[in-house]
């Protein structure tokens, strides 16, 4: 076992590695390859950054390729992204063309790539009209959506649909956004690494310094959100139910965020936030380089509480992180969060910014249940959202598409 193994052994177990150890190795020499549309920013390149490492740790033959798009293609994607969590976003035929031929142009930059691969990732909507360039692939080709796509805004999904049809399988992160498709169906939930520099201990004094380094107070309690400037994240929510909870108690917010390359909206949902903070120094709005990891990871373990006040939510991995450290999260009601925040038990689900102020006042009364829920969010965490178990269900999903039923490995208990 290398030393990468080693460390996530010592983390998630020598059962659980071991376990990964044995479904890789039938993989060995299969050619897979990983395509999104951004090297950083979003929880998307949060787990290729240490996905495609921990696979290449097991001796498999991965690669990691990002889409290049100019503006235009990542306005059609965010509108994607917008439509298919719900909204109804008009997409013009001219951004249509504009999509295709950005695929068409990097179909063609990664053909000899894709087109000798085994097995190819294509993760959400930018890269997903690739297939259309590859009618000679030989490999298996799965389509990965990260995002809330439980009701989807018709039009876009019908036109989506004509390119996501064509993969041999898709992947969700619940059974909830399913969609009828033409082929077999996958659910998977993402997953945080524990050996990350977001999500690793630190020493105390690297968590005390974000006080100082951001002008926080010692003195004031602490409820952070950390999220891309998104609407999604509804951090003029956030910023609604800390004024309501700061009527009956002191308190102080970070909004801690920066922007994804593939998404073209930061800067004018940041410039809301600010304009709706600006009248209060204890609402600290934070833009920080995308490379921010530890100090990511210092503010949600100085926080009393972590807010994920979204209104759709693939995932959230801003949630699991905070859980894995410990914290009791304020969640929306919605989509992935759900698998993660359990009502009383790991934190609130809340859908309105009253519920949330109304969850931050009893927490921040009750030590006592801060400590305790965050104790069973760290376990919850631990046996469900950590990458260990992501990969093996992405590992058992390729041994499962590539060899079909057929081959189907039946385990029947000795003795
Ligand atoms: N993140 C970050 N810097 C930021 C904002 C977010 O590194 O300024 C990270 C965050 O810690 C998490 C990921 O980006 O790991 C966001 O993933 P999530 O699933 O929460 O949301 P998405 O952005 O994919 O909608």
């Amino acid at each position: 076992m290398n030393d990468l193994l080693v460390s996530y052994a010592e983390v998630a177990g020598h059962d659980v590695v071991d376990h990964l150890c044995q479904l890789a190795h039938p993989l060995r020499g299969l050619k897979i390859v990983h395509v999104n549309s951004t090297r950083e920013g979003g929880g998307v390149a949060e787990i290729l950054r240490k996905l495609v490492p921990f696979m290449e740790a097991l001796d498999l033959d991965v690669r990691w390729e990002v889409l290049k798009g100019n503006t235009e293609f990542f306005q059609c994607t965010k509108g994607f992204h917008n439509a298919l969590q719900g909204f109804a976003v008009g997409i013009s035929q001219g951004m249509l063309d504009t999509y295709e031929s950005v695929n068409a142009s990097n179909a063609e930059e990664l053909r000899p790539v894709l087109e000798d691969a085994d097995f190819v990732f294509i993760h959400d909507p930018q890269p997903a009209a690739l297939i259309n360039f590859f009618p000679k692939r030989r490999g298996k080709w799965v389509w990965r959506c990260h995002i809330d796509c439980s009701r989807p805004y018709r039009p876009v999904w019908r036109y989506l649909k004509k390119w996501i049809a064509s993969y041999d399988a898709s992947i969700f992160s619940l059974a909830a956004f399913a969609r009828y498709l033409p082929h077999p169906q996958y659910l998977i939930a993402p997953s945080i690494d524990p050996l990350s520099e977001k999500n690793i201990d630190l020493p105390e004094s690297e968590i005390e310094a974000v006080f100082d380094e951001f002008g926080l107070k010692r003195e004031l309690p602490l409820v952070v959100q950390v999220s891309r400037f998104d609407r999604f994240k509804d951090p003029l929510g956030v910023i609604e139910a800390y004024r309501e909870a700061r009527k009956m108690t002191p308190l102080q917010l970070v909004l801690a965020g920066g922007s994804a390359d593939d998404d073209p909206e930061g800067k004018a949902v940041l410039e809301e936030v600010r304009r709706a903070a600006s009248d209060d120094e204890d609402i600290h709005v934070l833009e920080l380089p995308p490379d921010s990891h530890r100090t990511i990871n210092a503010l949600q373990r100085a926080s009393d509480i972590v807010l994920q006040k979204s209104i759709k939510e693939g995932f959230g991995l801003t949630v699991s992180e905070a859980m894995w450290k410990g914290k009791p999260v304020i969640g929306g009601d919605t989509g992935g969060i759900r698998l993660q925040v359990i009502d009383h038990f790991t934190g609130f689900k809340v859908k309105t910014p009253e519920g949330a102020a109304l969850r931050i006042r009893y927490l921040l009364h009750n030590e006592h249940k801060r400590y305790e829920m965050g104790t069973r969010a760290r376990r919850l965490v631990r046996e469900n959202f950590l990458l260990t178990r992501h990969l093996r269900e992405y590992l058992a999903l390729i041994v499962g598409v590539v060899h079909g039923l057929e081959d189907r490995i039946e385990l029947i208990e000795q003795g």
